[in-house]
């Protein structure tokens, strides 16, 4: 059966980029029946970020991202925590060692950037030399008995190509020659990534690796790995490169990208987001472009992943959150918006309820990405002080304007009046009727003195939703 991991490194946010692998991994084995594996890759320990973990099972729980085994809930190849794991690599090394295919160094970083520098003299590709391999046994032994600090490096016998199957990009070939004997575990005694993640993918019998095209160049270091211990490695598919929309790799830094977590409490849907990166660099051809998850499980496969980079396309983006913020109910876009109002301490106005929110989100849900939107959009129903633009003041400067808000206001004074659409739509007839204005010409003004803006949604619903009270004060205000 397919067993796929992702297996992130805690070293910050949860991007854009992680995310699209994960999800990638994910519709993978959803669509061959198979098993999804999260592992925590936390060995460069000076990278890790505290807390990293956390973040990244919230992000997944939102999205909907689900995984069979885990550094949370564990699995039969435990512990996922590959800092919880250096017993299992430490036997592996061992093994290397005893053959004679890894060697104690004792090179220090000034022995190694020597070297580096006079390989870039002399115009080489630096690699290092393979002094240590040479010691002899006697001397290797006293100075390892010595405390001297040491890593492990692999032998790497030059003159071979090395060849990756990629089930993306064909077959990409690499030189032996320009590798060299590498670190695989560290003065500190943790192992490198190199080594670390092709044992990790051995014991947790792996069969797929799907990841960051970055990762292409060490491939063939892995597969050395594999070699070296008899085993087959798995398949390798590497993803392609998420380019920005200059056609460069886009940057965490890059202003269009925020933490998942920050689409999250913004109020993105995340169906939106998960149906925007299954498309980053994969189509399943024709013109469709809304998915659900369970269409996507169904389609997704690796031969319909392009090799060229994936432009992140903010306004695809903003085109698919729309999509799927105003296809819903009005009641949850109303619960969503009431927590983003909530949080940024927005009361509902004395004569407002759930009703009436939801009544108000109906006017903006069309034109929402997420539910923050609707904090931008619909100030003009929270606000005691309108913003004015210039060609809203502009426009109440005509006399004829003043007089159709002047007209209105008196119909709104009028007692009894029933405070609905339908009874505001009435008022702009009696005015038509009594100053023979119509059209923009008698709806323009009012929204211009009501809301300081020339443009809006539905004048007579908002009107009837902004109450008698504040119509009154603001028309007021206007022609004051
Ligand atoms: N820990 C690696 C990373 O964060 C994973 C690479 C891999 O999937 O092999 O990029």
């Amino acid at each position: 059966t397919v067993r796929v991991r992702f297996a992130p490194s805690p070293t910050g946010h949860l991007h854009i980029g992680s995310v699209r692998t994960a999800l990638f991994n994910f519709l993978f084995a959803r669509h061959h029946g198979g098993q999804f594996i999260l592992r925590l890759e936390d060995t460069d320990t000076n990278r890790n970020v505290e807390g990293a973990d956390i973040q990244f099972l919230d992000g997944f729980r939102w999205l909907g991202i689900k995984w069979d085994e885990g550094f949370d809930v564990g699995g039969p190849y435990t512990p996922y925590r590959c800092m919880e794991r250096l017993d299992i690599y430490r036997q592996y090394i061992d093994r290397l060692l005893r053959e004679g295919k890894a060697y104690p160094c004792f090179c220090t970083d000034d022995d190694l950037a020597a070297e580096r520098n006079q390989a870039e003299r002399e115009g080489r590709i630096p690699r290092y030399s393979g002094r240590c391999r040479h010691l002899p046994e006697a001397l290797r032994e006293s100075r390892m008995a010595s405390g001297e600090p040491y890593s492990i490096r692999f032998i790497v016998e030059p003159g071979r190509e090395l060849v990756v199957h990629d089930l993306i990009r064909g077959d990409v070939s690499f030189q032996s020659d320009d590798i060299g004997d590498f670190v695989i575990v560290k003065s500190n005694g943790i192992p490198t990534y190199n080594f670390q993640v092709v044992i990790d993918d051995i014991e947790m019998h792996i069969t797929h690796v799907i990841r960051a095209e970055e990762h292409l160049s060490n491939t063939p270091r892995q597969l050395l790995v594999y070699e070296a211990f008899g085993a087959t490695p798995p398949a390798f598919a590497h993803l392609p490169i998420v380019l920005d929309e200059q056609r460069k790799k886009l940057s965490k830094r890059d202003p269009n990208v925020l933490p998942i977590a920050t689409y999250q409490s913004l109020g993105y849907l995340p169906e939106a987001f998960i149906n925007f990166l299954a498309l980053l660099g994969w189509s399943p051809g024709g013109e469709q472009e809304l998915f659900t998850v369970d269409e996507l499980c169904r389609l997704f496969d690796l031969d319909r992943v392009g090799k060229s980079g994936a432009v992140f396309d903010v306004e695809k983006l903003n085109w698919m959150a729309n999509q799927y913020f105003k296809a819903l109910p009005v009641a949850q876009a109303a619960r969503m918006v009431r927590e983003q109002l909530d949080r940024a301490g927005i009361g509902l106005p004395a004569h407002a309820d759930d009703t009436w929110l939801e009544e108000v989100v109906s006017l903006y849900q069309d034109g929402m990405r997420c539910a923050h939107d609707f904090i931008e959009m619909s100030k003009t129903f929270f606000t005691r002080q309108v913003e004015w633009e210039d060609d809203a003041i502009v426009l109440l400067r005509d006399p004829t304007a003043r007089s159709v808000v002047e007209a209105y206001l008196a119909h709104c004074r009028e007692a009894g009046e029933a405070w609905t659409a339908e009874a505001s739509r009435e008022r702009f007839k009696r005015v038509q009727a009594d100053l023979g204005v119509k059209g923009r010409q008698l709806f323009m003004p009012v929204r211009a003195a009501l809301t300081g803006q020339l443009h809006g949604p539905d004048l007579q619903k908002t009107i009837a939703l902004l109450s008698q009270k504040v119509v009154i004060e603001r028309l007021s205000a206007a022609l004051a």
